[in-house]
């Protein structure tokens, strides 16, 4: 089947953009996902097709109008029925390599870029929005984190990337851990020689080496990471925990 990303957007001619080269492109022309950009613009009733208003309780800036907004989620969750609708915000649950995976292993999903300030409380309520954020920063849109979010998912599709182990392994994979470290031909490169268990072809010693690395980087990069880490092994050897679309880890 293929996965169907909808997106909501002022400005739908930044789609497919870069998910039309490299991995992503090849996966959208090989039918592996598809994607519709609607212009919400094309929602607005009046003569001026006014998307915005200024917000009640003044301040500065507009807010995207609910009624507006509700027409275009209505025209799009038509369109791709049963995939969840997520707005992009910096005010939503950080975007993690969890929610990425759970959305990859649905039908696809409907996305809301804001503009301006954001959008009306109201319609993120009333249609049940997934609130998501690309981090902790202020972008001027969501369009940026939309394909950020999509470029995430479409690379866990089936047959999308190469080696089925390579998700499982990189960082923020099954184990939760950050991946070791990589290198390549040549051999010494400016006096820096590869590490030797590297060209020591014993397997083990390479596996025992990598997991090595990755712990010690994330515990020392990612202290955060460490902590669930370490929890989880105590709690469920062998076991990672995948994230939910409402932000709560999933029952074991
Ligand atoms: N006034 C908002 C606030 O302080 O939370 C920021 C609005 S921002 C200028 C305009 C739009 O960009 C937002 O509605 C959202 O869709 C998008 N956006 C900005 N930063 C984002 C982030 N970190 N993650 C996801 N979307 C973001």
């Amino acid at each position: 089947m293929t996965w169907q990303a909808t997106i909501l957007t002022l400005f739908p001619e930044m789609f497919p953009g870069p998910l039309g080269l490299s991995l992503a492109g090849k996966a959208l022309r090989e039918g592996r996902w598809a994607i519709e950009a609607m212009d919400i613009r094309g929602f607005a009733t009046d003569r001026h097709r006014t998307v915005d208003d200024t917000p009640f309780g003044g301040g500065a800036g507009m807010v995207m109008r609910p009624d507006v907004l509700d027409a275009a989620c209505e025209a799009a969750t038509a369109a791709n029925p049963g995939a969840p609708l997520v707005y992009l915000t910096p005010r939503g649950r950080l975007l993690d390599q969890a929610l990425v995976r759970e959305l990859s292993a649905g039908p696809g999903v409907v996305v809301l870029c804001g503009r301006y300030e954001g959008v009306d409380q109201r319609v993120i309520e009333a249609r049940n929005m997934v609130e998501v954020s690309a981090g902790d920063f202020v972008l001027s849109g969501g369009e940026p984190a939309a394909l950020l979010l999509l470029d995430a998912c479409i690379r866990l599709l089936p047959g999308v990337m190469g080696g089925a182990a390579s998700a499982a392994e990189e960082s923020h994979g099954t184990d939760g851990l950050l991946e070791y470290p990589h290198y390549t031909r040549p051999a010494e490169w400016q006096g820096h020689r590869v590490p030797d268990v590297l060209l020591s072809g014993h397997h083990a010693e390479v596996a025992r080496w990598r997991r090595a690395e990755a712990e010690a980087a994330t515990r020392a990069r990612r202290p955060d990471l460490w902590d669930q880490f370490t929890r989880r092994m105590a709690e469920q050897p062998n076991t990672a925990k995948a994230g939910r679309l409402d932000g709560h880890p999933a029952a074991a």
